[in-house]
């Protein structure tokens, strides 16, 4: 077998004239080379070559065995075959201990030199086999481990593929079920925006109808007072011509008179009941509309209004304002101080000088009002009713009203966000307070 690797070496140790055996030693493989060599440089061609044969005799081995620290480990390293000639049985023995892994082999010289050359190739011949044999089996153990070592990268691989399409099915399975949820959402979506489209176009068509009562049902309040108070100035003025034409000395007609009397106020109390009433839901349909304007300016225009009977009544009206200026809702607030103003000269006229009192005065961002007066107070277990539309604390027929002023007074303050309270006493007058944001 051709080795490109290795040279077999025949290296002639220490031995002479065996010149004759070289040519047909080569002539058995193509990568052998001869050497000679002495006990002093064996050590080295056998190192550099350690599938070297050795062709010696004993004698000299043994020296040279001689010269080394360790023979045992170079035997087991380097010295593998070894061709012993002209061999001293005596020396073998120790040969063998010092050199315990070398295939040593004894050959006897004969004089047939023929016989010799076929004796030492043949020997020559078994070694190289050896030699040969070794080569193959450190080669196929060699290539062993490198399909081994195939093998296991194959499965190494084999395993990532594995892993990888794993992992791509699990990446395919997930991306599978966003595709899903995104689908079902986007589906959803859809249906959001639809429903959403719906209910604009019917709250549109809802606000549209809304807008529709609302017109109608202000027509509605106008012409039902309206319609309401036919009748009633119908009914007065057939009482008007029953009295003046039927009844022309009706006062000694005491009960007649009592009865067409009653009747006469309760017909102008029902139309008056049937304003305030329109009034007082108008006042739900009001935006309040707010502008800079001065209270004093207000209750002045009020007071100047009802001189007439201010001066009967001989009230006297005292006026004390810290705030004035204020941002807000003039003709609510109008309304608001005519209805306590007139209550006030209302409850208050039995007295021989009727005192109202007006202040206003700021507390944080508000402005607090009070409006009192000296007259007939009433029991704070009204306190609250009295602004409920017709709850009245009196039924007294010397004052006259229907019981919605203070109902359209807490409606304007709700209006403009404020708050209105009452604080009161039978025979010991009344307060009123608003409280309002100055802005
Ligand atoms: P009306 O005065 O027409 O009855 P209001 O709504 O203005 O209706 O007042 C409701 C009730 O509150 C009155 O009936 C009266 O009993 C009571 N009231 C209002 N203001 C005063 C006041 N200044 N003094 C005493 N009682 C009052």
């Amino acid at each position: 077998m051709k080795n490109n690797n290795s040279n077999i070496n025949i290296i002639f140790n220490e031995i002479e004239g065996f010149e004759f055996l070289y040519k047909p030693i080569q002539g058995l493989r193509e990568n052998i080379s001869i050497e000679k060599s002495t006990k002093e440089t064996l050590y080295n061609f056998i190192k550099t070559n350690p599938d070297s044969i050795i062709i010696s005799n004993d004698k000299s081995i043994l020296e040279f065995i001689d010269i080394l620290n360790d023979p045992k480990a170079v035997s087991q390293t380097y010295l593998k075959h070894l061709i012993i000639l002209f061999h001293q049985i005596a020396a073998i023995k120790e040969l063998q201990e010092n050199l315990p892994y070398t295939v040593i082999l004894l050959i006897p010289v004969i004089d047939d030199p023929k016989a010799l050359i076929h004796l030492i190739i043949t020997n020559v011949k078994l070694l190289i086999s050896s030699i040969e044999n070794r080569y193959l089996e450190n080669r196929i153990e060699l290539l062993e481990l490198e399909i081994e070592k195939v093998k296991i990268e194959n499965e190494k691989q084999l395993k990532e593929i594995e892993n990888y399409l794993s992992d791509l099915e699990l990446k395919s399975l997930m991306f599978e079920r966003e595709k899903d949820k995104a689908e079902k959402e986007l589906q959803l979506r859809l249906l959001y925006e639809k429903e959403i489209t719906t209910l604009n176009e019917t709250l549109q068509e809802y606000s549209l109808k809304l807008n529709e009562l609302i017109k109608e049902l202000k027509t509605f309040n106008y012409t039902i007072s309206h319609d309401l108070k036919a009748p009633l100035r119908g009914i007065a003025g057939y009482f008007k011509e029953l009295i003046n034409d039927y009844f022309p000395d009706y006062s000694k007609i005491e009960r007649a008179s009592f009865c067409v009397n009653q009747i006469r106020r309760s017909i102008e109390n029902m139309s008056k009941m049937i304003d305030d009433l329109l009034n007082y839901s108008k006042l739900e349909f009001d935006t309040p509309t707010k502008t800079t304007c001065n209270l004093e300016n207000i209750i002045n225009y009020i007071i100047n209004e009802r001189k007439h009977v201010i001066q009967k009544y001989n009230a006297a009206i005292e006026i004390d304002l810290q705030v004035k200026q204020i941002y807000s809702w003039e003709r609510g607030l109008m309304q608001v101080f005519s209805n306590l103003i007139d209550n006030a000269i209302k409850y208050s006229k039995i007295r021989e000088t009727p005192l109202i009192k007006i202040s206003s005065k700021q507390i944080d961002k508000n402005i607090l009002i009070i409006v009192a007066d000296n007259g007939i107070g009433f029991d704070m277990i009204y306190a609250e009713k009295i602004f409920q539309l017709f709850k009245r604390a009196t039924n007294n027929p010397e004052y006259e009203g229907t019981g919605a002023g203070l109902a359209i007074v807490s409606k304007i303050i709700e209006k403009i966000k404020g708050k209105i309270w009452a604080e009161s006493e039978p025979d010991k007058g009344s307060k009123f307070f608003i409280q309002f944001p100055i802005e």
